[in-house]
């Protein structure tokens, strides 16, 4: 790769090395996007799917062409505007590792395995809630308790009185 040039790496590149840089750039960045170098198609601008697959990004689509297969994937985000379709490749890589790691369940096994998560996590917000509630009522009775074992220590009545009302 040319990309290594030390050159070009440095903070204070001048006039003549950035414009080598950028001779360079289209080349070195170019290549096959990662779905043309897996399907062994040459790459065109019109490819669909070069945008979310980069020729960086060769596991992504490896992972989610064996599971939805490029073509269901292409339609799939022909279906949407080109506004969403990053977040729709996104959670198409989501759902087809999901489903590589658990071929029964897939994604519904990872979200059942949250709810559980969180449904255990609420269980024990409650009895650690419950927990608090009592230590509450025990430090009041013993504050209750206290007040009480020194009645002379209040010259003003009944410490009740302003307690109450
Ligand atoms: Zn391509």
């Amino acid at each position: 790769m040319e990309y290594t040039d030390p050159t070009t790496t440095g903070s204070t590149i001048d006039p003549s090395s950035s414009s080598r840089l950028a001779a360079s750039l289209p080349t070195a960045v170019k290549g096959p996007c990662a779905a043309c170098k897996i399907l062994r198609r040459r790459c065109t601008d019109k490819g669909m799917l070069a945008p979310y697959f980069p020729p960086t990004e060769t596991l992504k689509f490896i992972i989610a062409h064996k599971v939805f297969g490029a073509s269901n994937i292409v339609k799939s985000l022909q279906e949407l505007p080109e506004s969403m379709r990053a977040d729709a490749v996104s959670s198409m890589v989501y759902e087809a590792k999901a489903r590589i790691r658990d071929p029964v369940y897939g994604c519904a096994g990872a979200i059942n395995q949250l709810q559980k998560e969180l449904r255990d996590l609420q269980t024990e917000l409650a009895a650690t809630q419950a927990d608090l509630a009592i230590i509450r009522c025990q430090q009041q009775q013993l504050q209750l308790n206290d007040s009480m074992s020194f009645p002379e220590q209040s010259n003003l009545g009944s410490p009740w009185e302003s307690y109450w009302n």
